[in-house]
């Protein structure tokens, strides 16, 4: 069997590197156009014309995003059903400084080299092609509408600075503050007033407090959204809008409720009444399954791709959503010198260089290897699904 799968995976090889050069010129395509969240047709328009041009049957606006597509190999048969995911969103004022325009075409392209080999590998492979990751949640979007609820084993990569295979990333919740009190002259009648902005700094000192007593891994940080309006008068409204990080779902649980509770003591102590806000598109915390995340690694490691053992600060990604859902890696690989942050100018121009395209094969390369340990291996898959319960 093993050869069997080894002669699968050069031929995969083979067919992406045919199509590399096409691969290369859309990336480069949606890194010359970028679009913010939600508004990514052209980058959706050119990945599904090729996916098309494949024979991959595609659905253009699925779960309601009008720049959201899912599309489907031809071939397959019985047997799980593989996802690789597309993220391809700008920032604002930096274009692709979080190299998108990579990932798009990784997705791609493990969805064209899987597909390649699926006349002899039961199964099903689909490319998800999903929006707003910067900040819009489309994946969460797209699980509530069910667009996942046929997948089984959801797979993309991220660019870096450092090639990662297992991290996972915080779970993150918003919540917004709004304290209301009572005006007054804060000279000559300072005993008539409610001062809001009290209320505020009262649940920046608690929250600070927190952190002694918070895991390692968690963060907590805010900022004062409205602070008053002028020295003489006692702040009648004052605002904080705070994110809440935590690398377990239940350990977020628990932190977003002891933040409301500073926020809540900050009223009690100063009389104003609180609005809590939760922002809805809260991401969870990304856990990489074990089992499919060593095959990811295995088969980088095949590519010449060298995978480092670190332990660094997280963010967060929607892509944690769809990892509580079914088992899911979110693999990074390395397009620039260490140490260059995401959304900077430098990883811009990374993610426009040559550097920054050869990893993008290598990724897309690793993955459709990956896809096929899944598919054409039963045993790989138990184990995957059996570690997955198991969390
Ligand atoms: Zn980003
Ligand atoms: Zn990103």
């Amino acid at each position: 069997m093993t050869e069997k799968l080894e002669a699968l995976k050069a031929e995969i090889r083979d067919e992406l590197d045919g199509l590399s050069d096409d691969l290369i010129k859309l990336s480069r395509r949606i890194f010359d156009n970028p679009e913010l969240k939600y508004e990514e047709t052209r980058a959706a328009a050119w990945l599904t014309e090729k996916l098309e041009e494949q024979d991959f049957a595609v659905e253009r606006g699925v779960g309601g995003l009008d720049t959201a597509f899912l599309a489907r190999c031809p071939h397959g048969g019985d047997g799980p059903t593989v996802a690789f995911l597309s993220e391809y969103d700008a920032l604002p004022g930096l274009g692709h400084a979080c190299g998108h325009n990579l990932i798009a075409t990784i997705g791609l392209g493990a969805g064209l080299g899987l597909c390649s080999v699926m006349d002899r590998v039961g199964g099903q492979v689909l490319v998800v092609g999903t929006p707003a990751e910067e900040g819009g949640g489309g994946k969460i979007e797209l699980i509530d509408a069910g667009v996942f609820d046929e997948v089984d084993i959801a797979m993309m990569v991220h660019p870096s600075d450092r090639t990662l295979v297992g991290r996972g990333s915080l779970g993150v919740q918003e919540l917004n503050f709004d304290f209301s009190g009572e005006a007054a002259h804060a000279s000559s009648q300072p005993e008539e007033g409610i001062n809001a902005l009290d209320a505020v700094i009262a649940t920046f000192n608690n929250a600070n407090a927190l952190r002694e007593h918070t895991k390692e891994s968690s963060r907590i940080h805010g900022i004062i959204t409205n602070g008053g309006k002028k020295p003489n008068i006692v702040p009648e409204q004052a605002s904080a809008c705070f994110y809440v990080r935590a690398a377990e779902l239940s350990d977020l649980e628990k932190l977003v409720e002891k933040v409301k509770n500073c926020a809540s003591a900050g009223a009690l102590a100063t009389g104003a009444e609180l609005e809590i806000t939760e922002e809805d598109h809260a991401y969870k915390p990304m856990e990489p399954n074990p089992v499919l995340a060593d095959l990811v690694e295995e088969n980088f490691e095949a590519l010449g791709e060298e995978v480092e053992d670190y332990e660094g600060g997280m963010g967060s990604t929607d892509m944690g959503d769809i990892s509580q859902e079914i088992p899911a890696v979110h693999p990074y690989i390395r397009i620039t010198e260490e140490d260059t942050p995401a959304h900077s100018e430098a990883f811009a121009r990374a993610s426009n260089s040559d550097r920054g395209y050869s990893a993008m094969l290598t990724a897309a390369k690793a993955l459709a290897m990956a896809g096929i340990d899944v598919l054409g291996n039963e045993e790989n898959y138990r184990q995957i699904m059996e570690s997955f319960q198991e969390e």
